[in-house]
């Protein structure tokens, strides 16, 4: 038996894994097995492994279920059997404020959760029923994305709503990324010997969101009661106005599914540029000279400055920013954009140092100065940060 822990991440028809073996949490990025299954349930079902050498491997598995592709990731592994199982909860409500095991209770309040994650509960559940079918004897753990958030203040999570929507309800701000945010902040912590900071943390992936955290605990996030909120993101509009989908009900006639679709699956850059959701593409596209690109990227930086201004209000002492997630962690010209519009931060990138920050790079990239505040570039490490907090719980 291996000394590894098993981190889980489920979809509606894919399962993203890895196998995080107990070492430092900045080392562990590099030697880990990891994969996806992914179209579960249909007949182009596949999985694909990547080693811990690097090398690729694709495995079909026609019209498998979760279980199925579960029983064939475990069989890939072999001799590495993990001695535990993390699993990435998307939705924990304001039941669970961090990471717990999981039995029979948990599992009920995760489902009881549901309707605040119709898409995303659900999933993480069949992955859980899965494994726990398959692995009765391995202790299993669920992190969720929001339980970093709930140190949130009132001012912070409540909305402008009749107090009963809330109390009856459940309706406020939640925020997820939280093993994200975690992750980050906990990591330049430990690099400066100290938490006693300040920081805005900025997770730019196909989903985006900002964090403010002070003294290792979350105050403030883009996010809200769904990951909609917030910042312009992939395929997400991010913020909008709120009587925007009676206009289309009313206006346009279409369906509460249809608004639905287009504000996640239509919208953010993809909506904005007409073309594509993928930063690489709009970057390269707004260099030729593409206007539809060029303006999704504009509008992507405006609401992401934006937004680290608005969440600096909660943080009673200001220390940076650090950048995170696919874009955050390799586009030093969204970056720089965006730094751009903050001069009253008074925070300055030096464009040498940015532009050396790539693929899987860490480190400061500001100018330094008097004040002390700082830039970072952190690449996330979700996997690792679930996989500590299950050993956490876990006392392993
Ligand atoms: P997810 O949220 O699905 O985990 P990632 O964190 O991998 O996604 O982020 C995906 C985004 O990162 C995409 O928009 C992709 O274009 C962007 N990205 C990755 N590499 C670069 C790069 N070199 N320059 C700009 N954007 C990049």
């Amino acid at each position: 038996m291996s000394n590894s822990i098993l981190v889980i991440n489920c979809g509606s028809s894919s399962i993203k894994f890895a196998l995080v073996p107990a070492t430092n949490q900045s080392q562990q990025s590099l030697m880990r097995c990891s994969g996806l299954a992914e179209n579960l349930g249909t007949p182009e079902a596949v999985l694909k492994i990547v080693n811990e050498q690097g090398d690729k491997t694709s495995i079909a598995l026609p019209n498998a279920d979760h279980q199925t592709a579960l029983t064939k990731i475990l069989d890939v592994l072999n001799n590495e059997k993990p001695i535990a199982i993390g699993h990435r909860v998307v939705h924990g409500g304001e039941k669970f404020t961090e990471a717990v095991q999981i039995d029979d209770q948990v599992i009920a309040a995760i489902r009881e959760t549901t309707p605040l994650a119709p898409l995303h509960n659900p999933a993480n559940l069949l992955g859980i029923e899965a494994t726990l079918k398959l692995f009765a004897d391995l202790p299993q753990v669920a992190v969720f994305d929001t339980a970093f958030h709930q140190t949130m203040p009132a001012q912070a999570f409540r909305y402008a709503l009749p107090e009963n929507l809330y109390r009856e309800h459940s309706i406020r701000r939640y925020g997820f990324h939280g093993s994200s945010h975690a992750y980050v902040t906990h990591h330049v912590d430990e690099l400066l010997s100290s938490n006693n900071h300040g920081w805005l943390s900025a997770h730019l992936g196909n989903g985006c969101s900002t964090c403010a955290v002070w003294q290792g605990k979350s105050l403030d996030t883009s996010m809200g009661l769904t990951p909609l909120e917030g910042l312009v993101m992939g395929t997400r509009s991010g913020t909008v106005d709120p009587s925007l989908h009676v206009h289309l009900i009313r206006t346009l006639g279409w369906s509460i599914d249809e608004v639905d679709q287009i504000l996640n699956k239509k919208s953010g850059l993809l909506g904005l540029s007409g073309v594509s959701n993928d930063m690489r593409t709009l970057t390269e596209l707004a260099n030729e000279g593409h206007a539809g690109a060029t303006l999704a990227i504009e509008v992507f930086c405006y609401r992401l400055a934006q937004s680290l201004a608005a969440m600096s209000c909660a943080l009673p002492m200001f220390t940076g920013i650090i950048f995170t997630g696919g874009i955050g962690e390799n586009s030093a010209n969204i970056r720089a954009r965006t730094m751009a519009l903050l001069p009253h931060f008074d925070l300055y990138i030096d464009e040498d140092k940015n532009q050396k920050m790539i693929r899987g790079v860490e480190g400061r990239i500001d100018q330094g100065n008097d004040s002390g505040r700082q830039i970072w570039v952190i690449p996330t490490d979700e996997e690792g940060q679930i996989a500590q907090e299950t050993r956490s719980v876990l006392g392993l």
